[in-house]
């Protein structure tokens, strides 16, 4: 049975090294291939065969990647399949940890070859620097404590999902909760709002206790690797190359001191229309006028022949890899029941192909997440070409580029699903959007940067370092009465204990998609070509040559955000 929801899709380039004949579930079928590989490498004499070695190893990459890629598909599109699980978690289980040894010592075997240094610079130069990394702070004692580390996780995810309310008589997950933040009953919200919080502070001691043994883990982890602090190690980790801790902070000055008033200027406006005398926690989500939720579709199919529109208008190229995505039927989009929850873009990176997939349900976040995963999609297909496949993926900090930018571009013909006025709506809400997101991603990094060159501090200390961004970066809205909810509200953040530092990535890519729509208002086909050039790069540049082939500056300072955030505000203004 196959549980996939697209048909056969041949590897991209006929297979050279991987046999056509060959079960990437069974460890021991893959094994030999690695074996070849660290004992041919020795044979490489030229630097062609070096680079014909490099292509074998990513022909094997590619081909294991996609077998991941098929399960995890199958399982999220069939939740209730036991096969689709089992399949997943075998790979997992059995095979993933048996593949990261052996891409080490790969990685090991190829840093150490006497050819190496007369490859083109040019060509390998991102190559080497993320190779060298990846064998540089690998330590065999910081492998269980990863695996512990991610079990943490697991044990955060798991206490989240599990936490339910009561609420008018029916069970309710915190996930499902979050609609009622946009009734325009305001008793109702506030009911809402205040069981969601209050469950939370009840578990905020578990929090604590999770996030304090992810901490000393991290400090350890870093300490092995020959790092002072966790802070130095995860900027190293995350391959961040190109900027600094010190950038960062930077960024958050240049957004309290741009972003901050423009957000004071928004708030008012809703105070005003909502005819209150100060915005409480609930009132932030609801439409301020009171309007009903916008309704862009019915069936999914008129979401994908309206999007298909959009892309039309927007660039051909574009639009044909939209097409070849409906007719290869890699697009599975409508909720139903059986489906894992959230949106996500994957790669099979065999055939060279995106796959898409989300639950909709006919609102307006709908059009807007097709819209950011087409970003990512397009990535995918204009890589098609690449043949290293370490350069088939961007650093994360420029893939956001490509599906924020994708939202804003195709924002201006959202009249292909709306009437003028709703367009307009939809429009606004967006851009307020970001104008909100951003003090959240700087308080969710400054935080992570105290707590991280903070060693050894207390719970009271962190909270009161917590509070103080609150302070910074909390905008105008009355918490009187929530104090405790207020000091645990990082709680909620997923990124802060299952992924250290990796948020303030999304503010940077921002400011990347802002750019890349600033250029398009002045020149639409010139800002789009630009776009596909910085796209089809891949992996194979450095992020600031990734962000100036696009036509955008790589920078985080005041003078960078300025004229965007005042272009956002100009464009929000009804
Ligand atoms: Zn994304």
């Amino acid at each position: 049975m196959n549980l996939l929801p697209f048909g056969q899709l041949p590897p991209h380039a006929p297979r050279r090294f991987v046999p056509a004949q060959i079960d990437l579930g069974e460890w021991s079928q893959i094994a030999p291939l690695f074996d070849q590989l660290e004992k041919c490498a020795g044979d490489c004499s030229s630097v062609h065969a070096l680079e014909q070695w490099l292509r074998d190893w990513s022909e094997l990459s590619a081909a294991v990647d996609e077998e991941l890629s098929r399960r995890h598909i199958a399982m999220t599109c069939h939740t209730d399949n036991a096969e689709a699980e089992k399949a997943f978690l075998h790979f997992v289980e059995k095979i993933e940890p048996q593949l990261k040894p052996r891409q080490f010592k790969l990685a090991e075997v190829y840093l150490a070859h006497p050819l190496r240094s007369q490859l083109p610079r040019d060509r390998y130069e991102v190559f080497d620097r993320d190779t060298k990394v990846q064998v540089e702070l690998f330590r065999p004692q910081n492998v269980p404590l990863e695996t512990q580390e991610a079990k943490l996780g697991q044990q955060y995810q798991k206490l989240c999902g599990a936490l339910t309310v009561q609420f008018r008589g029916e069970e309710k997950t915190l996930i499902q909760m979050a609609r009622y933040l946009e009734e325009t009953d305001r008793p109702l919200r506030q009911e809402a709002w205040e069981l969601v919080a209050n469950r939370r502070l009840q578990e905020a001691e578990k929090f604590e206790e999770i996030f304090e043994q992810l901490l000393k883990l991290r400090e350890e982890i870093a300490a092995n690797a020959g790092f002072g602090n966790y802070l130095e190690y995860a900027f190293r980790a995350r391959h961040r190359f190109d900027y600094s801790p010190e950038d960062c902070r930077r960024f958050h000055g240049a957004i309290e001191q741009e972003v901050m008033p423009v957000l004071g200027e928004l708030q008012a406006r809703r105070r005003e229309q909502l005819k209150l005398p100060a915005l409480r926690p609930w009132d932030l989500s609801v439409d301020p006028l009171n309007r009903p939720p916008l309704r862009p579709f019915e069936q999914v199919e008129q979401m994908v022949e309206k999007t298909q529109r959009i892309f039309d208008q927007l660039e051909p190229t574009l639009a044909k890899g939209f097409q070849i995505m409906r007719e290869l039927r890699l697009l599975d989009l409508a909720n139903r029941k059986g489906k894992a929850p959230g949106g996500y873009q994957s790669t099979l990176n065999e055939a060279r192909l995106p796959f898409i997939f989300m639950n909709a349900v006919g609102v307006q976040r709908d059009v807007e997440t097709l819209l950011h995963e087409s970003g990512h999609a397009f990535h995918a297909l204009a890589t098609q070409e690449e043949d290293l496949f370490a350069y088939r993926s961007a650093p994360i900090e420029f893939c956001e580029v490509a599906s924020m930018s994708m939202e804003l571009l195709a924002n201006e013909y959202l009249e292909e699903f709306y009437a003028p006025s709703e367009a307009a709506r939809a429009r606004v809400k967006h851009l307020e959007t970001i104008i909100e997101i951003l003090p959240w991603i700087a308080t969710v990094d400054a935080f992570q940067h105290w707590i991280y060159s903070h060693p050894g501090h207390g719970r009271a200390e962190r909270t009161a370092a917590w509070l103080e961004l609150m302070d910074r970066f909390g905008g105008d809205v009355d918490w009187t009465g929530y104090d405790k909810a207020r000091a645990n509200l990082w709680h909620r953040q997923l990124h802060i204990f299952l992924h250290a530092f990796y948020y303030i990535e999304y503010g940077i890519a921002q400011l990347g998609a802002l750019q890349v729509w600033m250029n398009s208002k002045q020149n639409k086909p010139k800002a789009l070509q630009a776009y596909r050039k910085a796209l089809a790069l891949g992996g194979s540049k450095p992020l600031p040559e990734l962000f100036a082939a696009a036509d955008c500056r790589f920078d985080f300072s005041v003078a960078t955000l300025r004229p965007l955030v005042q272009m956002v505000r100009k464009e929000s203004a009804r």
